[in-house]
Parts: structure tokens; C-alpha cells; sequence
């Protein structure tokens, strides 16, 4: 019993309670004291919204006939003679109850329908994010499986088994490119990622993609054009994610040439040697203006991207995401048809000169 009255004076409830009067205390204070009419049904609602939408729905109708009781103190005040109008106040307490519990309902029922959208939401990214690292997990294992079994097999070289093994090479990296993007949205999305930052030849990132790109470009006799700088030019980032950026680039540029075509990828230092470029430029399909625009902002494909092959659009999303991580964007010239130039920019790395070291 005396724990019941407790909690009704002292508990949720009473807090609740006792806060919601001292709102609308405030309001008719207000008005006592500047002596204006202050449309004090308006300013019912807020303690109702704000009771509803961070407390519950009953916390919500407790304040509503919290509302009512300071209503009906303020008409009393009012109106002298209560017994004259109680019609009136029966009439008004009514209609303000009834109007003050729908409005708590429908809104306890728009904060219910929002918790159970963020939820699922939660459940989907965690699912995707359990997934694609399960995937990802097994992709290692086949992909170290299929290098050994290259490796140790001696009939690897003869002509059904290369092209066995180059059309296997060649899946396996197409679709660990999905997974690792598909991987790394979920973590961006749930604000997981963090980049390590370290320095990085370029260089040797581009041929490291080149490498693995070789069973496709094979396959397609797409002609590869290396222009790289003699000594390595060093940035400072994150390894993973500035392959997996290198990675969609240039497979990309294989996915949208068509047979026999040329790709050129470079890595060169700007003209007033503070930055790196990197580009990959090929003879493919190409983006019109305005699809130019669409293609970084996720699951967009073009029309000519959809009928030459088969992807996800989010690839160059999240390379510009990437890209972004570390100040930098992806930047794109084309014109359909003819070809594209895919290119970002990066700060070139100095180490800072060792403090009291002489000569
Ligand atoms: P996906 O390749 O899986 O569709 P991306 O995000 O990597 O996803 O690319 C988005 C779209 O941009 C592609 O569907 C394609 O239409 C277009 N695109 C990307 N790279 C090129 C390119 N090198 N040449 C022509 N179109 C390209």
C-alpha cells in the first residue's frame, strides 16, 4: 500500500505527473503575469508530446488529465459561479479529454511504428553484415584452395584445365569484390568503419589489382596499358580500403570495355608535386552528363551498365565513401559511347624530417 503511494506520488507516474503540472503551471503563470490571453490549449499539447513521445502512452493520458484538472482550476477562477455553467465544463472537459487522448494514441502509435522500422532496419543491416562475412570468410577458403591446387596440380598448364582454372580465378574475384563492398556498407552504414592510416606506395596497390584482374582481362584480350612512376610515390592510408577503391575501379573498367578494347592506369604526381592521381581510363561503354551524377550515389545503373553486365551498383558508392574517409572523391570524365576516366587525388606522403638528426 504504501509502496503504491509511493510510486504514484514519487514513481514514473508521479514524476510524470507532477512534471506535466509544473508545465502547464508555467503557462497559466505566464499569463497571470503578463496579463494577455495566452492560448493556453495550444500549449496543452506540449507536455502532452513530450510525455508521450519520451515516455509511454499512459504517462501520455496521466498528463492529458493533468491537463483537464488545470483547465478546469483556470475556468473556475473564470467563471465564479461553477454551478451556473457546469454544462459548459462538462461539455468542454469532453471534448478536451477525448481530443487530448486521440492526439496521445496516434502519436504513441507513430513512435511504436518508427521503433519497429529502426528495429528491423538494425535486424537487416546485422544480417547482411553476418552474411557477407560469412561469405567472405568462405571465399578465403576457396580462393586458398583453388592457389594450392593450381600450384601443386603439373596437368595446370594444359588447355581445358588453364581455362578451368582462370574461368574459377575469375568468379572467385568478381564475387569477393561484391562481398567486400556489400561488407563494408553495412559497417559504414552502422558507423563501424575506421580506417588505419599508414603510409602506401600506390604503385604497388595498382599492381596488386592488376594481378588479380588478370584471369578477366585475359578472357576479354583487353589490352592493359601500366604507367607508373619510376620511384614509388607514398600516401598515407588504409590499406584495405584503398585497394578495395583501386579494386572497383579498375574492375569496373574491365566489366564496361568490351572485347579487344584498351585500359590505361596511372599513377603520377601532380604538377606541383604535393599530390598522387591516380586514374584508370578505358575505351568502354561510357556515362552521358547526367548519369555522371547518379552512378556514385548507389544502386544506380546505367542503361548500356545494365545490358553489358551484370552488378549491384554500389561499388562506386562505396569507393567515394572510401575516397571520402580520406578527403578525397572520385572524380569522373566520359562521354558515352567512347570511353571513361575514373581518377582521385591524394596528398603525396613525406615523413616529417627526424628532429635533431644533422646532415
Ligand atoms: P555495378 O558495376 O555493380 O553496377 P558500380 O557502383 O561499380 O556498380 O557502378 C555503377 C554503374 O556505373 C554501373 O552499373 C555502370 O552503369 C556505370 N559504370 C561504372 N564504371 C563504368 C565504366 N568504367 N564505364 C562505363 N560505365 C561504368
Amino acid at each position: 500500500m504504501l509502496k503504491k503511494l509511493w510510486d504514484i506520488f514519487f514513481g514514473t507516474k508521479g514524476r510524470a505527473m507532477f512534471s506535466g503540472l509544473v508545465c502547464f503551471g508555467l503557462v497559466s503563470e505566464a499569463e497571470l503575469l503578463t496579463h494577455r490571453h495566452i492560448s493556453i490549449d495550444v500549449f496543452y499539447f506540449l507536455p502532452i508530446f513530450i510525455f508521450t513521445w519520451f515516455g509511454s502512452r499512459r504517462q501520455g493520458l496521466l498528463i492529458s488529465a493533468a491537463g483537464l484538472v488545470v483547465w478546469l482550476l483556470d475556468e473556475r477562477l473564470d467563471m465564479g459561479h461553477i454551478l451556473d455553467h457546469l454544462h459548459i465544463i462538462i461539455w468542454n472537459s469532453l471534448v478536451r479529454l477525448s481530443f487530448f487522448g486521440v492526439t496521445v494514441v496516434l502519436l504513441d502509435q507513430v513512435k511504436v511504428l518508427l521503433a519497429r522500422e529502426r528495429s528491423v532496419s538494425r535486424l537487416k543491416s546485422a544480417m547482411i553484415h553476418t552474411v557477407s562475412h560469412e561469405f567472405n570468410n568462405a571465399l578465403t577458403g576457396l580462393s586458398a584452395g583453388l592457389f594450392l591446387l593450381k600450384e601443386t596440380d603439373r596437368a595446370a598448364g594444359d588447355g581445358t584445365r588453364a581455362q578451368l582454372y582462370s574461368a574459377m580465378e575469375a568468379s572467385q574475384h568478381k564475387l569477393s569484390l561484391y562481398v567486400k563492398n556489400i561488407l563494408n556498407e553495412a559497417r559504414m552504414e552502422e558507423g563501424r568503419f575506421r580506417i588505419e592510416k599508414r603510409p602506401l606506395a600506390l604503385r604497388e596497390l595498382a599492381e596488386g589489382a592488376v594481378e588479380s584482374l588478370a584471369e578477366l582481362l585475359q578472357q576479354k584480350k583487353l589490352r592493359l596499358t601500366k604507367v607508373f612512376p619510376e620511384r614509388p610515390l607514398f600516401v598515407d592510408a588504409d590499406y584495405e580500403a584503398l585497394s578495395l577503391v583501386i579494386s572497383n575501379i579498375l574492375g569496373n573498367s574491365v566489366k564496361y570495355t568490351s572485347e579487344g578494347g584498351s585500359i590505361r592506369i596511372k599513377v603520377e604526381e601532380s604538377g606541383d608535386g604535393s599530390k598522387v592521381i591516380f586514374s584508370v581510363s578505358d575505351t568502354g561503354i561510357g556515362i552521358s552528363l547526367e548519369e555522371m551524377e547518379k552512378i556514385t550515389s548507389g544502386f544506380y545503373r546505367t542503361q548500356a551498365g545494365q545490358s553489358a553486365a551484370a552488378g549491384f551498383g554500389l561499388g562506386l558508392r562505396i569507393t567515394n565513401e572510401l575516397l571520402g574517409l580520406h578527403g578525397s572523391t572520385l572524380q569522373i570524365s566520359s562521354e558515352k559511347g567512347k570511353g571513361s576516366r575514373f581518377f582521385f587525388e591524394l596528398p603525396v606522403y613525406r615523413p616529417a624530417p627526424e628532429r635533431g638528426k644533422k646532415g
